[in-house]
């Protein structure tokens, strides 16, 4: 049963409802191990579903378009206030959207239109906002693309700051949505401040690593930071950019009203109170255990002679090359989907493969970390994995159902959160 109860939309409207069910099921029966999706509490949940979502915002706390605002003030500024104490920013905007709108909203501030900027390509293991051709960044702006060493598999300062010299980007982007290593950000700032570009770190994957202690912080090295709140940081879909005092009006004024209208006070609620939770110690007992599980699983795939990009992780995130296994990324993801494992394919550095049919899969552990799993068990997750992947490279489905029904049963032990049968 899905948690919190949902009994109006039962009743209502049970054809979406019986589909929320089905998802709350499908989610607790399975490894989800996509490296950007995670299970929130059930006080997040609470709070995106609550009558905030009824209110109208736009501006800033003491500073609205809109009467009526004598919570939603307060609601907003606890929120920014959070923030800004987790990860000891001077300055938070907790209003964007989304990550996507959030690293729009940084072109906005620092870059007119045929302005370069940079970042690491998306084949790399950058996001599609950090310059992609398709994008509206890639489009409007002139992107140069920085990318990750065939040999090592990891970022060349050397070749960043080489291409920064030569083409003096307005903006510097770090971080990205495939990268299983630490980012340098002491490495980048020196970059950026050379060329006299903006540093933009986006940690949108690693933030909850950040705020619990498992990851560098970019902090005093990146002007500007972005995050997504749903990724490893637990907190309803949303995000924020923190800023040092120089660079926060700028940044104020292209996410509102540069980009947006109205903030979604119910997600705001819903950040607050999940950067409260990431202020807890158990949040740093957490973030070092997603650390952990994703090193013990990188070492078991390794022994069962997976080919790890980089060679493992310092995260946690894993990014597998099967060119060597005799299958490509999609079919193996959609036989470890039927297999109860999900993660998604993926592209690999220097991939001989198209982007929609890549030779990589791309796989994470804060849900499971999340579900109270630890590295005792990444050592079977492993042999399920390698079972599931050697059957679908022999066209064998046999297993599949069998690992999946396994699975479930070890799941049972390892609820999500608020779970009832
Ligand atoms: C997920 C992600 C984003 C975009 O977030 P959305 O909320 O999906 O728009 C931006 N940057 C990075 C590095 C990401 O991983």
């Amino acid at each position: 049963m899905h948690q919190p109860p949902i009994p109006h939309i039962d009743a209502e409207d049970p054809e979406i409802a019986g589909l929320i069910h089905d998802e709350a099921r499908r989610q607790h029966d399975k490894f989800r191990m996509i490296p950007s999706e995670n299970y929130v509490s059930l006080a997040v949940l609470e709070a995106v579903g609550t009558v905030l979502t009824n209110k109208y915002s736009e501006g800033y706390p003491g500073r609205r378009y809109y009467e009526g605002q004598q919570l939603i003030d307060p609601l907003e500024t606890i929120a920014i206030e959070r923030a800004k104490s987790l990860f000891g920013a001077e300055h938070a905007n907790v209003q964007p959207y989304s990550g996507s709108p959030a690293n729009l909203a940084v072109y906005l501030a620092f870059a007119k239109p045929g302005d370069t900027v940079m970042g690491l390509s998306l084949p790399m293991g950058g996001h599609l906002t950090h310059g992609a051709a398709p994008t509206i960044g890639g489009k409007w702006l002139r992107p140069v693309q920085y990318g990750v060493r065939r040999d090592t598999g990891r970022i060349d300062l050397d070749e960043v700051r080489d291409i920064a010299l030569r083409e003096r980007p307005k903006i510097i982007f770090c971080g990205g949505t495939a990268l299983p290593r630490t980012v340098d950000f002491p490495g980048f700032a020196a970059i950026a401040k050379e060329v006299g570009a903006v540093l933009a770190a986006d940690i949108a994957h690693i933030a909850g690593l950040i705020a619990g202690g498992a990851h560098p912080s970019p902090v005093g090295h990146a002007p500007v930071i972005t995050t997504t709140t749903h990724k490893t940081l637990r907190g309803p879909r949303g995000a924020m950019i923190m800023t040092d005092a120089e660079h926060a009006s700028a940044i104020d004024k292209a996410v509102f009203p540069g980009l947006q209208g109205g903030p979604h006070n119910h997600t705001t609620a819903g950040i607050a109170v999940a950067l409260r939770e990431a202020a807890q110690p158990s949040f740093r007992d957490y973030a070092a255990q997603v650390v952990k599980n994703a090193i013990a699983l990188a070492a078991a795939l390794q022994e069962r002679g997976y080919d790890l990009v980089s060679g493992g992780t310092d995260n946690h995130l894993l990014l597998v090359d099967l060119a060597s296994k005799g299958i490509a990324g999609k079919p193996a993801a959609k036989a470890l989907d039927r297999a109860g494992m999900e993660l998604n394919f993926n592209t690999v550095p220097y991939d001989q493969r198209k982007p929609f049919d890549p030779s990589g899969i791309r796989l994470g552990t804060p849900a499971l970390t999340t579900r109270g799993l630890t590295e005792v068990h990444m050592p079977q997750l492993a042999a399920w994995m390698d079972e599931a992947i050697t059957a679908a490279a022999k066209d064998d489905e046999a297993p599949l159902d069998r690992i999946a029904a396994e699975i479930r049963d070890l799941l049972s032990a390892y609820p999500i959160p608020g779970w009832s049968d």
